[in-house]
Formats: structure tokens, sequence, C-alpha cells
């Protein structure tokens, strides 16, 4: 039997997950590497309860893939990689689905760095090191923007001229192997789930809304790039493109300088002044701290109320993420007084979210789940089904 590997580059490290290639793959094995950028990467691989680590002598994304093949031969035990499944964040206009990666759609999908700079070249590294790393598999590419392909124009556009939304400054959508994941939990959890309206709270330290009809996305927080929406761990959310020129013309900030601000010290970073961490934050008894959970929250139930009214009215909600999977009191939080709507959180249950069948946490006409979300998965299923 074949094996697929799953790898998930970001600027400074990629994770990586082995698979056996089947329509439900088993997980062998699971690693990362950090610190891409330093001259001694680090490697960790767990396998069973197994953990081994070793740093690597040259950084980068070609040293690293190296380094995971490596690591993960003894896991393969003569098995052979059949196919390397990848995260891309930005899979442009015409991708709603995995893609087999060949050369020329490497070249393609290098239009859309100008969309994500700063994470579309570091996925696309990886890609081309595991071609030469892995010259017999097949490449896959599993795009976080694929899944809300298909809004309809109202919400795929921004008001400006009709130029750009041809050059494709649209409203793309992310977190998307998430979301796929979920609703494919959703569908086997509870077939007649399928054709509900679904919201889903990606809560993690990156964090988005999506509204899901008929497995599909129909409505996303996120738009033309992942800072849009809300509140992160360190990126700003929804913010007035104003505040954007204001900085650029009265502060004198350059683009790069409004980039680190937006997307490195904002969030519940900025506004806290203490952390990204959510634990740390409902842990401190600083002002600052509990008010940016409460922005946070605030924005949250702000967009639960927008993507209920896109869908129509709602009958599923469900948590997911580092946050939305661990964080009972901001679930809570995020509920409270929101009967209007048909959610009444159950608040036993709340505590003990995985114990309960289905992950149900509610008691009112709107079902909350908490789910686990598992976006590998749905990178190693994609892989595994371009062997078949
Ligand atoms: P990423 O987007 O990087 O994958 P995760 O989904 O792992 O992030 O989520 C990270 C966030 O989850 C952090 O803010 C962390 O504080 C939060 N988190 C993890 N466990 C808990 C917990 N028990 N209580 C509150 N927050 C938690």
């Amino acid at each position: 039997m074949s094996c697929v590997l799953t790898l998930n580059a970001g600027s400074s490290s990629i994770k990586f997950g082995v698979y056996n290639a089947a329509p439900e793959p088993d997980l062998l094995a699971v690693g990362l590497v950090e610190k891409l950028e330093s001259a001694t990467p680090h490697l960790v691989l767990h396998q069973g309860s197994d953990t081994t680590e070793h740093t690597l002598s040259e950084g980068g994304h070609d040293a690293a893939v190296i380094a995971i093949l490596a690591a993960v031969t003894p896991v393969l035990a003569g098995r052979k990689v059949a196919a390397v499944g990848h995260r891309i964040v930005h899979g442009g206009p015409d991708h709603s689905g995995p893609a087999r990666v060949t050369p020329e759609m490497l070249a393609d999908l290098e239009r859309y760095v100008p969309f994500a700079p700063l994470h579309q070249p570091h996925n696309l590294s990886a890609v081309r090191a595991a071609m030469v790393a892995f010259p017999d598999a097949v490449q896959v590419g599993c795009f976080d923007t694929a899944f809300h392909r298909g809004h309809p124009f109202v919400n795929d556009t921004f008001a400006l001229p009709r130029r750009f939304y041809d050059k494709g400054v649209r409203r793309y959508g992310f977190h998307g192997l998430s979301y796929d994941f979920i609703s494919g939990e959703l569908d086997r959890i509870d077939p007649d789930d399928h054709h509900r309206r679904t919201i889903v709270c990606h809560l993690g330290n990156g964090a988005s809304l999506c509204a899901i009809r008929g497995g599909r996305s129909v409505g996303s927080t996120m738009g033309f790039s992942a800072l849009d929406g809300l509140p992160m761990g360190t990126r700003c959310g929804q913010i007035d493109p104003g505040v954007v020129l204001y900085l650029l013309d009265q502060e004198g900030m350059t683009s790069s300088e409004i980039s680190g601000l937006l997307y490195k010290e904002s969030g519940l970073k900025g506004m806290s002044g203490l952390s990204n961490d959510m634990r740390e934050l409902l842990a401190s008894d600083r002002a600052e701290a509990a008010q940016a959970v409460d922005y946070f929250v605030f924005r949250i139930r702000r967009e639960i109320g927008a993507m209920a009214a896109v869908l129509g009215g709602l009958d599923t909600l469900v948590f997911c993420g580092g946050i939305g999977e661990n964080a009972g009191e901001i679930r809570a939080k995020v509920c409270e007084g929101m009967d209007w709507l048909g959610i009444l959180l159950d608040r036993t249950a709340n505590e003990t979210p995985f114990s309960q069948p289905g992950g149900v946490v509610s008691e009112g006409e709107v079902t909350v789940r908490v789910l686990r979300t598992d976006e590998e998965r749905i990178i190693a299923r994609a892989a595994s089904a371009a062997l078949e």
C-alpha cells in the first residue's frame, strides 16, 4: 500500500502528516519543522506515543522538505509516498476544488502571490521542494479559497470600479479546508444537516465565520485577504479603509509598516498589549485584556447576525479551532442573550463538549455543536483521491 504526505507550509514552519492512501486515510505520523528562517531549524515527529526531534543544519523550505523525507522514511517502512498534498492559501477565482499541481499550474499559481504575499510564496516554495524531493509523487494543491468559490456576485465583489473585479480583486474567503472538513462532519453526524442553514465559527489564531448551505459556503467574514472580518490573534479584522489612508498620509507609515501593524501587531495582541493567546487573556485581570476579549466576542456575535441574514435563518451553529474547541467561556459569551435567534446554550454540556453526542452543547431551537476541525485530513483525502 502507498502513502500520502501532507504539507502545510508557512513562512517559518512546515507542518506535515503521513497517512496511508485511502478514501478515509489513517494518520501514521505527524510532525513540524520550525524556525525555517534560522540556520538551525528544528524538526519534531510524533508517531504513536513516540516523539523524535532533531536540529537541521540548513534553513529554508528546500532543506526542510528533504529533512521531512528523511524523517518519514522509517514511518513508510518501504512503502512509497505516491502523492503529496499541499495547503495553498490562494487558488484565485478558478479553483473550486483540489487540483493536480504541474509545473505549468505552479507558474499559474504564482499570479496570486500579490494577492497573498505573506503566505502564497511559502506554499509554492514547498510545492517546488516536494517536486524535487518526491519526483515520482503526484502533487495536489488544496486551496483555502476553494470552498468559498461560487458565492453570488453580490458576495464576491467590492463596490469598486468593475475593472478591479475583472483583475481578481474580489472577496475570496479563507479557512476553506476547515469548513470543508466541518461540513463533511455535519453530513456524517446528521445527513439532514447538509441542507440546513449552518454558521461555522473557526476561532483559532486566525478566525472567521462561514455560512454554509448544501455543503457549500454562501458567506465568509474574510474577503480579499485573510485580514478581514473578525479580530484575530494578531490581525485587525474589519477596519475602515480610511484608517489605512490615514496611516499612510498622516502617520507617514510605509506599506510594509502598515502590513506589519495590521497582520502582526493588532487583534487580541495589539488591543490587550499583553498576548495573542486567548488563555492568557482570560486569565489576566488587566482591563485591556478584558476589552480585547469583549471586542472579539462582540464581533463574532455581530457577524453571526449578519450570516443568519445571508442564510435567511439559522439551524446549526458550530464552534471549532483552538478557541472554539477549548474555550467554553468564549462560547458562553458568544451565545449569551442570543435566544432571539433560537440559540440557547446548555451550560453543563458546554463545559464537556466532547463527551456530548455529536458535540451538541445547546438546548434551544438552533443546534450548537463543538467539533474538532482537521484541515490536514481534507488534504490527505484529496491527495488519496488523486491516486484513484
Ligand atoms: P492556528 O490558527 O494557529 O491553527 P489554533 O486553532 O491552534 O491556531 O488556536 C490557537 C488559539 O487557541 C490561541 O489563542 C490559544 O490561546 C487558544 N486556545 C487553545 N486552548 C485554549 C483553551 N483551553 N482555552 C482558551 N483558549 C485556548
